[in-house]
């Protein structure tokens, strides 16, 4: 399935052109034809699911054809929970605009005011903001929000975790009854869902990642094993239990081309998919990859994520991921209807606190195995990893990302919000335990 198939206008398939991507994530395969139509919608998504360009690129669209706003108004308003998220929603409207007459613009608090207002004046398409600081401006009527056609409210979970639940219905008072409204939340507390209901008229539902489920149903597995002797144990396990399909997950690109290389004088078919190849050799190494002409593909997280294939029978994690979210996007490639998949994680002694992290997102200790003849060293010393850069957070908007040094909507909230990051890791890893036994 490719972006033009999804109805978007031909400014917008310009715009996801230039950015790269080729086919839509299934969040955006979900969520665009449904924002098109106009109706609610109610989705459990992950940052890096794309979720961002999946509320976006519709919603462009849907602004793109009526009348501008007058002064102060604003069209469209996308809330989130920091600075940081707001930001970087701001990039991608920028980025996917490019090609049409919308104005739009990012507000959140701790920075000077003036400039927003100035901004806002002549009226916005689109506003992203944090509550605290579109709130602050609507007291002092340098907004207006009375004639708000689109309503996004995204990463939900972590506003009402930040304690913004007073802010958004204050907000949602200022709106106009008729209005499109969308929901983003990565995870579905009652309070969720009371907001959901409160918000949302018959919203159509799309689930992506649906990482407690799917976690549970695939065999997930840790060889221990030093760090040299990473390849040649993956080439071991490959052939001595002819393993077919196998999508094995590198840190980096240099990584990625590195180990399809060694593979492949091994007599293992392997090759590499990642941001620096070219789109024909992508498409060649995947067609050759579904087809099961060639045995292994590598990939990075960033290379995997536009990919359509899924229902496989191996994933490898040859290196962990930097960031928890990621080992369960990667596993969850995994795992043919009706039967279990198998993911494999090599892990030495540099990754042993990235593996506590997963263990305590995914709620379970995972089976530790020692492959004969490859018994790590049980005096290895730790070494920082590669590109490595543990705890803060490799991508923006992850977790990990967010947990460290985010400031928050406004100076009087952010050391409460400070706190309430800490206890927000700890609810969050309660709920997904809770969520995965349930
Ligand atoms: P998000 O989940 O919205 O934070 O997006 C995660 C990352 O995926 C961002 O860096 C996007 O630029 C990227 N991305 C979004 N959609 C696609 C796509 N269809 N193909 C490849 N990358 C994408």
């Amino acid at each position: 399935m490719s972006f033009s198939e999804l109805g978007l206008r031909a400014e917008l398939l310009r715009a996801v052109d230039e950015q790269g991507y080729t086919t839509p994530t299934p969040i955006q395969r979900q969520a665009i034809p449904v924002v098109l139509e106009g109706g609610d919608l109610l989705a459990s998504a992950q940052t890096g699911t794309g979720k961002t360009a999946g509320f976006t690129l519709p919603l462009l669209q849907r602004l793109a054809d009526g009348p501008r706003p007058k002064a102060r108004q604003v069209r469209a308003l996308v809330l989130a929970p920091t600075r940081e998220l707001a930001a970087q929603i701001g990039e991608n409207v920028s980025a996917y605009s490019r090609h049409l007459p919308l104005t739009s613009r990012v507000i959140f608090g701790g920075v000077g005011q003036q400039p927003q207002v100035d901004a806002i004046r002549p009226g916005l398409d689109i506003l992203i903001a944090t509550p605290g600081r579109l709130l602050d401006l609507q007291q002092q009527r340098h907004v207006d929000l009375s004639k708000v056609e689109i309503l996004v409210l995204d990463e939900a979970d972590r506003m009402l975790d930040m304690g913004f639940i007073h802010d958004i219905r204050k907000v949602l008072r200022l709106l106009p009854e008729k209005r499109q409204n969308l929901l983003f939340s990565a995870t579905f507390s009652d309070e969720i869902q009371a907001l959901a209901d409160k918000l949302l008229d018959k919203p159509a539902m799309i689930e992506v990642a649906r990482r407690n489920t799917t976690v549970e149903i695939i065999d997930q597995a840790i060889y221990r094993v030093d760090r040299e002797r990473k390849r040649e144990l993956l080439a071991h396990l490959i052939q001595r239990h002819g393993w077919h399909q196998v999508l094995v997950f590198t840190r980096t690109k240099h990584g990625a081309n590195r180990l399809a290389e060694q593979l492949s004088k091994q007599d293992i078919p392997a090759m590499a998919i990642h941001g620096n190849k070219s789109q024909s050799a992508r498409t060649r190494a995947l067609g050759a990859f579904k087809d099961g002409s060639l045995q292994v593909l590598v990939a990075t997280d960033i290379a995997a994520r536009g990919l359509d294939i899924s229902e496989l029978p191996h994933v490898v994690n040859f290196e962990l991921p930097n960031v928890a979210e990621d080992y369960v996007h990667r596993i969850g490639r995994t795992g043919r209807a009706g039967s279990t998949g198998e993911a494999v994680s090599l892990v030495c002694v540099d990754e042993h606190g990235l593996l506590g992290g997963i263990e305590r997102l995914i709620g379970k200790t995972l089976e530790k195995r020692i492959e004969p003849g490859y018994e790590p060293d049980p005096n290895a010393k730790p070494e920082p990893i590669e590109n490595g850069r543990r705890g803060q957070g490799q991508r923006r908007g992850t977790s990990q990302g967010r947990n460290s040094g985010q400031r928050s909507d406004s100076g009087a909230r952010s050391q409460a919000n400070g706190n309430r990051n800490e206890g927000e890791q700890r609810r969050r890893s309660r709920s997904g335990r809770r969520s995965q036994r349930a």
